[in-house]
């Protein structure tokens, strides 16, 4: 197991680095991957951002994402760069199994393997975790490590400090959750003394859908929303066809359940979409509702309490019916 000081030494010399990062990667996969990015390269490091799939065009715009390397895209190179690499950062998931097929080759490899993450629980297969599930984005850990333990805080310029802005503001759901703490609002503070912009970063995130997008939330709102009083829970779920009609891509369905979850009274929801091969799901829920316990019991998946996905097999209908049939269990934290 490597120590900040070894790490601290490593970084001395000049390296080839991989970042990787979950596969669909959110505000936070990209923010916190290119944020370490821009503060690497300025240290003279060979760094490549490698991400397991593609991600929503509303991420595009963070500074380095013209030199990200898509897996699915470049197989060959990327297998390459992650067999050659001397360190991988591996930010914002807990288990090789959330980069897909990159997993075997990140596992091979000889490079030092460096975890920073928020997940619960996370696998051994690194030589350094920097870690905390009480961390409201792994950008908020990058920002840690860079400034405490690393020492360069005047290496966070604006690049850096947009992304890591990014990547905080999207996973707190714009400072929402009960994981904002005053430390998330000082960083997020000195990251704009670095240079970053909080409207605009706001604007480029969330004001930046396409019209199908809009169209398709006002299906889902008005004819796809399944509300249960008696649990208080809603479902929202769509069908391939839906996803079809409307021409939505990946990372297009991101937030969506959280307008199930802003109904009144509402304390679990639940986002249920059938894709090409399997039927994703993902659950937000407020208080103590353990959603990452209901997907990983239930739907191969996991997260944090508040905030978790999973995937079946099933149809879409069955999925809906076994999500119903599980909320008798949670009955007693659902209605208090
Ligand atoms: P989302 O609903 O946005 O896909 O995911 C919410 C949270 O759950 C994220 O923090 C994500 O990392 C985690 N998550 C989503 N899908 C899975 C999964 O299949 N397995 C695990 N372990 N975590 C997941
Ligand atoms: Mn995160």
């Amino acid at each position: 197991m490597l120590n900040i000081a070894s790490l601290t030494e490593l970084l001395a010399q000049p390296q080839k680095i991989v970042i990787t990062t979950h596969h669909k990667p959110d505000g936070d996969a990209m923010g916190s991957s290119l944020g370490l990015y821009n503060y690497l390269v300025q240290l003279g490091h060979d760094v490549k951002v490698i991400t397991p799939t593609d991600y929503p065009q509303y991420l595009s715009w963070m500074p380095g994402n013209d030199e990200v390397i898509i897996y699915t895209d470049n197989l060959k190179q990327s297998a390459a760069f992650i067999a050659g690499a001397d360190i991988i950062f591996c930010l914002d998931f807990n288990a090789l199994g959330r980069i897909n097929e990159m997993g075997d080759l990140v596992g091979k490899s000889s490079a030092v393997k460096v975890l920073i993450d928020h997940h619960l629980e996370p696998e051994d297969f690194a030589d350094y975790c920097y870690w905390d599930i009480k961390a409201c984005a792994t950008a908020q850990l990058v920002y840690r490590l860079i400034v405490k333990e690393l020492k360069h805080k005047e290496l966070v310029n604006k690049d850096v400090a947009s992304c890591l802005y990014a990547g905080i503001m999207t996973d707190s759901a714009s400072f929402s959750l009960p994981n904002t703490t005053s430390e998330v609002h000082r960083v997020t503070a000195e990251l704009m003394d670095a240079g970053a912009v909080n409207w605009q970063i706001y604007d480029l995130v969330y004001n930046n859908s396409p019209e199908n997008r809009l169209r398709f939330l006002g299906l889902c709102l008005s004819e796809r929303l399944e509300v249960l009083y008696e649990y208080n829970t809603a479902i929202i779920a769509v069908t391939k066809q839906d996803l079809y009609k409307y021409s939505i891509l990946t990372g297009e369905t991101e937030g969506i359940v959280n307008y199930a979850l802003s109904i009144a009274g509402i304390r679990l929801a639940a986002f249920i979409v059938e894709r090409h091969d399997k039927v994703k799901l993902s659950l937000r829920s407020k208080g103590d509702i353990p959603v990452n316990d209901i997907c990983k019991k239930y739907f191969n998946g996991g997260g944090h309490r508040n905030a978790s996905g999973g995937t079946s097999t099933k149809s879409l209908e069955q999925v809906v019916n076994q999500f119903k049939l599980i909320l008798p269990e949670y009955k007693k934290l659902l209605i208090q």
